[in-house]
């Protein structure tokens, strides 16, 4: 049976995390849960804290874009760090990597990862990462790292979600629990963290999930357009994209939209 009650005690309880999740909020319906996130982290809430919610209706993408969750039908988690501020670049690469995780986890299908923090199956997007941080004379005060993940609904019956986008149900054809998937998210979360803080290059296990290396892509910030090839990136999350000049361009996880695109000639 499809295991769906967010709000059963059971999810901490059963969760072998240390600090991730042990601390978890359940909402049924807030403005998003990154907003509540960074409420309860500016009040003090300890590290690791996990807001839930069955519902948004504010929620949020990069560059205050909208992201769109009908009721009951997402995995809506928003978790408190305190890393060093050298570790922040990591956090979107470890959520995203836990949100492939997870579904693999809970589901038969292949996840990959569309720089700089979409989560898609077969090129289709089905999550979405944001990270918030807040930094106070060089220090980072706290990071708020929230996923939007698509799970048991139709976004095609969605006029304001991309027609490129799916769902876990819509690719296997039947609902998956959120409680599966939230706990499996929750524990490689955490793991991704532990592994980061203790220097391994969680960065590559990033980089090889990435289906946008090796791609024509269009990057637009601002008014300024860059097309070329997607070549690599380096241990910051920043992309090198070669144009047919020879020129590389590098490009950062911040307000940067980036399109696969048709190479020229
Ligand atoms: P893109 O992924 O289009 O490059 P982005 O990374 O800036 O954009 P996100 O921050 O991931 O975008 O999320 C916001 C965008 O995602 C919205 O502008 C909308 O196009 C799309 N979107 C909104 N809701 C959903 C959803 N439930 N599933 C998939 N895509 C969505």
């Amino acid at each position: 049976m499809t295991n769906d009650n967010l709000f059963s005690t059971t999810i901490s309880s059963s969760l072998k995390t240390l600090f991730i999740g042990r601390d978890l909020r359940y909402f049924d319906s807030v403005t998003s849960t990154n907003e509540v996130a960074r409420e309860l982290a500016r009040a003090g809430i300890p590290e690791g804290a996990t807001i839930l919610a069955n519902h948004q209706d504010a929620g949020r993408g990069r560059m205050g874009r909208t992201w769109v969750a009908p009721p009951g039908s997402s995995l809506l988690v928003s978790i408190v760090l305190r890393p060093a501020l050298a570790e922040v670049n990591s956090l979107i690469m470890a959520a995203a990597l836990a949100t492939t995780r997870a579904i693999e986890s809970a589901t038969p299908l292949r996840a990959s990862i569309k720089w700089p923090n979409d989560v898609e199956i077969d090129g289709k997007k089905v999550g979405g990462i944001l990270v918030e941080s807040e930094i106070e004379r060089g220090q980072l005060l706290f990071a708020v790292l929230g996923t939007g993940l698509n799970v048991n609904f139709n976004p095609h019956e969605h006029a304001d979600i991309p027609p490129t986008a799916t769902s876990l149900s819509n690719e296997v054809g039947h609902p998956i629990g959120r409680v599966t998937l939230l706990r499996a998210y929750l524990e490689a979360l955490e793991h991704y963290c532990l592994a980061s803080r203790g220097g391994a290059p969680v960065w590559q296990e990033w980089r090889d999930r990435l289906e946008t290396l090796g791609k024509w892509v269009r990057l637009t910030s601002g008014d300024s357009v860059t097309e070329g090839w997607a070549e690599d990136v380096d241990s910051s999350g920043t992309l090198y994209i070669r144009q047919s000049n020879g020129q590389i361009t590098k490009a950062r996880a911040g307000e940067v939209t980036l399109r696969l695109a048709q190479p020229p000639g």
